[in-house]
């Protein structure tokens, strides 16, 4: 379970993050929506314990990010918008590494033609990363996120640079998680896609949470019955 409780995040002249708060449920995919500049990436930031909130709480099955970063860490898997790789191992060593990180060298042994398979990625299992294109980049860093088992997954943008083969895998590796008992946030700017994949969306605007729910509340709450996630997107969103 992931509870993020009156988060802020304050840069030098910017409150980026203004009192997010959420609960994710295991078994439940919640797409984080928001214009440009809305605070996605920096709540994200703060929930994977990359950056240090300036104030509020983030718990990772029960864990708090800052004072048991650790606990909290191992239960985590965080791909963020781009993704940072070690570019003079092999894909293979890469994974590998990742899953000595995590304490996860048994399972790793026995999965990794698997994930590598799953993402495409097999015939590139001996080139170094520097050699990947851009898509199989975010591909491996995807891979790399499922290596050991998180209760709680974060995915920034997950689907940018990916082939349609890709997104399509990587939307399915998001539905198997969830249905594996998984809390799953995505922060995505395809609607159509959150949509479709999502349980719930919460939708954000400068830091602040404007609106949080399924379709069918928020059609119901804002009196919009037959809309679609993006015409209520662009309705609560606009600037007046
Ligand atoms: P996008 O959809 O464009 O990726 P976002 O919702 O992810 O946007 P953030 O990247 O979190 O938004 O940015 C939120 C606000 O914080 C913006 O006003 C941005 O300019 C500011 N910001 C982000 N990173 C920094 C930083 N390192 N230093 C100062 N301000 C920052």
């Amino acid at each position: 379970m992931l509870e993020v409780a009156s988060l802020v995040k304050e840069y030098r002249r910017t409150r980026a993050v203004d009192g997010l708060s959420f609960t994710i449920n295991p078994g439940e995919i919640v797409g984080l929506l928001g214009p440009n500049g809305a605070g996605k990436t920096t709540a994200m930031r703060c929930i994977a314990g990359i950056l240090r909130p300036t104030s509020g709480t983030v718990r990772i099955h029960g864990y708090d990010i800052v004072q048991d970063h650790a606990k909290a860490k191992a239960r985590l898997a965080f791909v963020p918008e781009v993704p940072g790789l070690y570019e003079l191992l092999t894909v293979w060593e890469h994974l590998r590494f990742i899953a000595m990180c995590f304490d996860k060298l048994e399972v790793f042994e026995r999965r990794c033609d698997e994930l590598l398979d799953r993402y495409h990625l097999s015939e590139k299992r001996n080139e170094l990363v520097v050699t990947l294109s851009k898509g199989m980049k975010q591909k491996l860093a995807v891979a790399c996120a499922l290596v050991h088992d998180a209760d709680v997954l974060l995915f920034d943008e997950p689907l940018i640079g990916i082939d349609p083969a890709g997104a399509h895998e990587v939307k399915q590796e998001l539905m198997r998680a969830r249905d594996d008992g998984a809390a799953v946030l995505v922060s995505t700017h395809l609607l159509d896609t959150a949509e479709r994949l999502c349980n719930r969306v919460i939708i954000v605007a400068r830091g602040r949470k404007l609106a949080e729910g399924t379709l069918a509340s928020l059609r119901e709450e804002h009196a919009m019955s037959e809309a679609t996630l993006e015409e209520v997107f662009l309705s609560l969103t606009r600037e007046p």
